[in-house]
């Protein structure tokens, strides 16, 4: 018997904002994600029997609530990915703290208190170097053992 941790990354819209360009395409794609994507998703978990954890940025968990509260009700975990997507590397740690904080508030307006973080950078993980401070002081939680700072 093997184990496997299934993730993903409910995007939608917020990925496509950090682009300079946005266009309506990329756009419609992260619709199509949120209204096509994730009903496809939670219906091949539950064929399987599988448990995942969602990384929601604040600005997903607003703009598609029947799609969160359905991976919710599914009983997936869902986590924390930021509010806009942004990659904490271009912020300063004003800018990243009050996204972070942000995102919080929009998570507990759905009932979740997050156990986990993902950072919003390729390759995953990446942090700014106050990534780890900012999640300290918005929430009593412990940093992520995954997460790579610096
Ligand atoms: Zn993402």
């Amino acid at each position: 018997m093997s184990t496997i941790c299934l993730t993903f990354d409910f995007d939608a819209l917020s990925v496509w904002f950090s682009y300079p360009n946005t266009s309506p395409a990329m756009l419609a794609r992260g619709e199509y994600g949120a209204r096509v994507g994730v009903p496809r998703l939670l219906e091949m978990l539950q064929r399987y029997g599988i448990a995942a954890t969602f990384f929601i940025p604040g600005h997903t968990v607003e703009s598609f609530p029947a799609e969160v509260e359905a991976i919710l009700g599914a009983g997936h975990e869902v986590a924390h990915h930021s509010w806009s997507h942004t990659d904490p590397s271009t912020q300063t740690p004003a800018e990243e703290r009050a996204d972070m904080e942000r995102a919080f508030e929009s998570l507990r307006r759905v009932g979740v208190a997050p156990r986990g973080f993902r950072s919003t950078t390729s390759p995953a993980g990446r942090c700014s170097t106050s990534t780890a401070g900012c999640r300290r002081s918005a929430t009593p939680m412990a940093p992520p053992p995954t997460a790579r700072c610096g």
